[in-house]
């Protein structure tokens, strides 16, 4: 006889536990488009919390080419990669990633998320070292964890930490075969840039791999937004692994990784997610060709993003507002305590302003914030109104 044991109960009982403390998702639906101005449960709002920085979801380019491919290839590739799901659209994006990214090569994954969690294992097993950030995103945690090597974490964007740490690995006995030094390139909760330049310098030193993930500094960075590696002035022979997303920036969906032919071949023939997974729908890949295109040809995007950050970023913090090391389109404003920030995303919701709290455990407990994502479109007019908004709650909760 078996224990009497309830097989579910746990559910309710997790999610209650998590309600209780507040720290549930409340979902609220976007019933239009992503764009700077939309609708969300019925309300018109100014979106200060999307990821498609450029409006490129909805750029016109890109929904043309997205309803050609429908129509010439269907909506679903019918297959993984390695059987019958490599289309001609897909080594097309391939190339033309790689030449707008000056890169050798590039592949295409599903998500950013399986890149991550099906790369890294494969690139250090028993007997390597990782060595990650500490507050890399967690798609790159569950990949560390997938890997059989071993892990130390660095402080964030502490060099000092660093080089520590690759000192303390040369003396590990037997030695590491591999090191893999892995870091966000643009921090998604406070907007600072990871100091790649640095970190190739020490990884030169220690023969170990640099992996970046340029999520967020994709289509925001670098000449006409190519990202991090050319906002350093790096290359793919000092940075070995440059992952990214078409979720972003480039308005569309799927992972990516540009670097060597050596690289891009290893990683198709290793990587589970990529091999046992289908790979992206016809539609999705033209419109991500065509947002290449908007890139290379329409510059004025990425400059109006970078005018609407410096301009608004300057204004909060003339106003007092604490905005911690954001560089970057997204700016936090942090606040301390989790329920003034939630109080702070309330009354700007009220005032049709929308944008999440982030709170524990996103960030420490004390440095609740609302974070906003900075879009290419918002006019001086919508700034102006949020800057508004921001200093009258501010003074209201006491913020500023
Ligand atoms: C969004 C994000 C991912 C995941 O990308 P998806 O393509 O949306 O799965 C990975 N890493 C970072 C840093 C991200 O911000």
């Amino acid at each position: 006889m078996s224990v009497k044991r309830h097989p579910t109960k746990f559910l309710r009982e997790e999610y209650l536990a998590l309600a209780e403390q507040d720290l549930d998702w409340k979902l609220k639906t976007v019933e239009g488009p992503s764009k700077p101005i939309t609708v969300v449960e019925g309300k018109e709002v100014l979106l200060l919390c999307s990821n498609n920085y450029l409006g490129l979801a909805t750029h016109p380019k890109l929904i043309e080419a997205a309803i050609e491919a429908a129509k010439e290839y269907g909506v679903g590739s019918g297959a993984v990669r390695a059987i019958s799901g490599t289309m001609s659209l897909h080594m097309e994006l391939e190339r033309r990633l790689a030449r707008w990214k000056r890169a050798e090569a590039a592949l295409t994954y599903p998500t950013g998320f399986m890149v991550n969690s099906g790369l890294i294992p494969q690139l250090v097993d028993k007997g390597d070292l990782i060595v990650s950030e500490e507050l890399n995103h967690g798609s790159i945690i569950d990949g560390c964890r997938l890997s059989r090597a071993d892990r130390v974490i660095y402080r964030h964007t502490d060099m000092e930490h660093l080089a520590q740490v690759l000192d303390e690995a040369e003396r590990h006995k037997p030695p590491y075969r591999r090191i893999l030094i892995i870091t966000d390139g643009v921090f998604s909760m406070d907007g600072d840039i990871a100091p790649l330049d640095e970190i190739v310098k020490l990884a030169e030193e220690h023969g170990a791999m640099v992996y970046v993930d340029d999520a967020h500094g994709e289509g925001v960075l670098g000449e006409g937004g190519r990202g991090i590696v050319s906002h350093f002035h790096l290359n793919h022979d000092q940075v070995h692994v440059d992952m990214g997303t078409f979720s972003k920036a480039y308005g569309t969906v799927g992972g990516h990784i540009c670097g060597s032919e050596d690289l891009i071949r290893f990683a198709w023939n290793k990587s589970r997610t990529w091999l046992l997974s289908s790979s992206l729908p016809p539609p999705v890949v033209a419109a991500t060709i065509a947002a290449i295109d908007v890139l290379e040809t329409e510059p004025w995007h990425v400059r109006n993003l970078w005018k609407n950050t410096n301009y608004f970023r300057k204004a909060v913090q003339d106003l007092g507002f604490n905005t911690g090391r954001s560089q970057t389109p997204i700016i936090p404003i942090i606040v301390g305590e989790s329920s003034k920030a939630k109080k702070l995303s309330e009354k700007l919701y009220e005032r049709g302003i929308y944008v999440t709290p982030i709170v524990y455990p996103m960030v420490a407990r004390d440095q609740a914030r609302i974070r906003i994502q900075m879009h290419a479109q918002l006019t001086q007019e919508d700034l102006d109104r949020v800057i508004e908004a921001l200093e009258e709650i501010g003074r209201e909760l006491e913020i500023i």
